[in-house]
């Protein structure tokens, strides 16, 4: 019998995982080949803690030392700036102000970041954001798992759940599992896992985002430029590994798939980046798109499931999955071993699937 089936080898998964491996047995299933496949292997890989409902915030918060600690650390620093245009005062002087930001003037900007220009009238900096090493803190929680006995078997769909009187029994190839509880981190297919095990679903919309990759702009070292945002989350850059990332900041609902790119919503997107920069898009190295998947409320969905608690969520990360990914598996494993929270119960309130019950 295993104590915690976990559906889903992405960052929501592995980590629920690595919590509940120190209650219980853990056998962890993944459909395809390798973890991280779709939406946490394909993030931004920031960690910025301001960025979120005041739920998201207060797991960035409690997930920052863990991120700077454990294992050695996953963060490395990369620094935040926003940029506006001229009669866009009043929404640069509020993000300024949300995101604790220096207003450094285009001079200040351009000493950080050369090749900004074109419609840039403002720039907003801040050096407290970090590039997460979203590879190493995947691999680091799967190893957790193994390290207390648990099992990470990747290439295992989950194709059937049924409820039985002492827990589940769950189908993948020819293999069927018993287990007390079964944690559903499935990503975009929550919802579809809920079905299939005859829970009521939470309603979450998976919402695709895309990501160009350049060449380094004017054959600029790109290494410790910051990540740089438009205004309302129009577009953002980062730079990855001697090239830069350029989203649209997509935001387009899905249905759960393996995602792509659109190269309408791509040429848009750059489009608004250009504007704030001098260097053209001459080409792309290569391009792709995630799904971020929210519950209605756009609040992550954490713990056991009100009506069934042997159902247990880590489900609706969002854009936040990897940043807040220490914090809220430590929750779901506080909320099943009936421990008090580390986290203000208000926001724990939030958080929990019963709000939305
Ligand atoms: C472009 C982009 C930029 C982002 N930037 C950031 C960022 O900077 N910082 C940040 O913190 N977050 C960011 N995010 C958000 C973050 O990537 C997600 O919140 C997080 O990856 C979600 O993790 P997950 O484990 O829930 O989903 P996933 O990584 O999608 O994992 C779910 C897994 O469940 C598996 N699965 C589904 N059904 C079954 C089944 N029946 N049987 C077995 N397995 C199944 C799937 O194969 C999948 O691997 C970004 C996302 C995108 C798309």
């Amino acid at each position: 019998m295993i104590d915690f089936l976990v559906i889903g080898g992405g960052i929501a998964g592995v980590s629920a995982g690595a919590r509940l491996s120190h209650l219980g047995h853990v056998v962890l299933l993944e459909r395809e080949t390798g973890l991280g496949y779709h939406a946490s292997g394909r993030s931004a890989a920031m960690f910025e803690e301001t960025y979120g409902l005041p739920s998201t915030i207060a797991l960035n918060r409690a997930s920052k030392s863990y991120h700077m600690e454990a294992n050695g650390g996953v963060l490395s620093p990369r620094g935040l700036m926003i940029v506006g245009s001229e009669g866009d005062d009043e929404q640069f002087e509020a993000e300024l102000a949300v995101m604790g930001m220096e207003e450094v003037g285009l001079d200040g900007g351009r000493a950080l970041l050369p090749i900004l220009g074109g419609a840039t009238a403002r720039v907003g900096h801040r050096p407290d954001a970090w590039d997460i090493d979203t590879d190493r803190l995947i691999q680091n929680f799967a190893s957790e798992v193994r390290a207390n006995g648990g099992e990470v078997r990747t290439g295992h769909e989950v194709s059937a759940i049924a409820r039985t009187t002492h827990g589940w029994e769950v189908t993948t190839g020819d293999e069927v599992l018993s287990a007390r509880n079964i944690v559903n981190a499935a990503g975009a297919w929550v919802d579809v896992i809920a079905g299939l095990a005859g829970i009521v679903p939470l309603g979450v919309t998976p919402y695709r985002r895309s990501m160009a990759r350049l060449p380094a702009p004017g054959g600029h070292d790109v290494s410790h430029w910051p990540m740089v945002m438009g205004l309302r989350e129009a577009w953002y850059a980062k730079p990855d590994a001697g090239a830069l990332l350029v989203s649209p900041a997509d935001e387009d609902a899905a249905e759960p798939h393996d995602a792509w790119a659109d190269d309408m919503v791509l040429a848009e997107g750059l489009a608004r980046y250009e504007a704030h920069v001098t260097e053209p898009v001459t080409r792309l190295l290569s391009n792709w798109a995630g799904l971020r998947t929210f519950a209605p409320d756009r609040n992550l969905v954490l713990g056991p499931d009100p009506i069934d608690p042997s159902f247990i969520w880590s489900a609706c990360q969002g854009g936040y999955g990897i940043q807040t990914s220490p914090a809220a598996s430590a929750l779901i494993a506080d909320l099943v071993a009936g421990r008090p929270p580390e986290l203000d119960p208000e926001m724990v309130a939030r958080l929990r699937p019963e709000r939305l019950r």
